[in-house]
């Protein structure tokens, strides 16, 4: 996989600025990490297009402009410790990388955990701890977070996860009960309790519990 030449490049950058990822730490981020690392097979000729393309274990890698409009609506400060859930390709985990002093990602398929890591140990991103679970349950031990991310979709935002989000901490997330379309909401917790807000309407594959068969 060779890197994007510089027109392509641009007209990454572009679609993802068309469709409102306009927060230039995170184009920042998103300029600095190539999606093309993070797929494989025939896949990888169609990284720098706005589309969900397939990765191992059935998942998904997601499409850029949402992964940009998440993470800007993460609000990510270079002192934040962030879980993802959902790690896939690991292409969101190395954004965030990039914006974040820390962050955790889980995935409930050792497989993508381990093809994950691969691709972060090539990119030198030594701040990313990757593990294999059920990531609706959270990190207990690694909580509180400032930031929560859940790249799958749930019925409700997980009662784990916003118990192990810090005051003042924010958590992005896909909430439905349809398969196909669901709501990406932002969850703020502050002294008196938690505010939501509707964001868009996104599609994920959902949040399953478990773990995954593929070894
Ligand atoms: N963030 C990923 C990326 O950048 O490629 C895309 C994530 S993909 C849309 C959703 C992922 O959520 C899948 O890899 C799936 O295995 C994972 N997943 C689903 N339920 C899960 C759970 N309970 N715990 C952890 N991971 C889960």
């Amino acid at each position: 996989m060779t890197a994007p030449d510089a027109e392509t490049q641009m007209q990454f950058l572009f679609a993802l600025r068309s469709r409102g990822v306009t927060e230039a730490s995170v184009l920042a981020a998103m300029e600095a990490v190539d999606r093309g690392l993070f797929l494989r097979g025939i896949f990888s000729s169609r990284a720098y297009e706005d589309v969900p393309l397939p990765i191992s274990c059935g998942q998904t890698i997601s499409q850029p402009s949402v992964v940009g409009l998440m993470t800007q609506a993460l609000q990510v400060s270079p002192r934040d410790t962030v879980l993802e859930v959902g790690t896939g390709s690991g292409y969101q985990a190395a954004i965030l990388a990039k914006l974040a002093r820390r962050v955790y990602t889980i995935d409930r398929h050792n497989r993508l955990v381990r093809e994950a890591r691969q691709v972060f140990q090539s990119l030198r991103l030594a701040n990313i701890t990757s593990l294999v679970g059920d990531g609706s349950y959270g990190l207990p031990d690694q909580a509180p977070f400032d930031r929560i991310i859940v790249t799958a979709a749930a019925e409700d935002p997980p009662g784990p996860l916003l118990s192990q989000l810090k005051v003042g901490g924010i958590m992005v997330v896909p909430v439905g009960q349809s398969d196909a379309v669901q709501t990406l909401i932002r969850v703020r917790k502050t002294e008196i309790g938690l505010e939501y807000d509707e964001l868009r309407p996104v599609r994920f594959v959902p949040l399953l519990e478990g773990l995954g068969k593929e070894t």
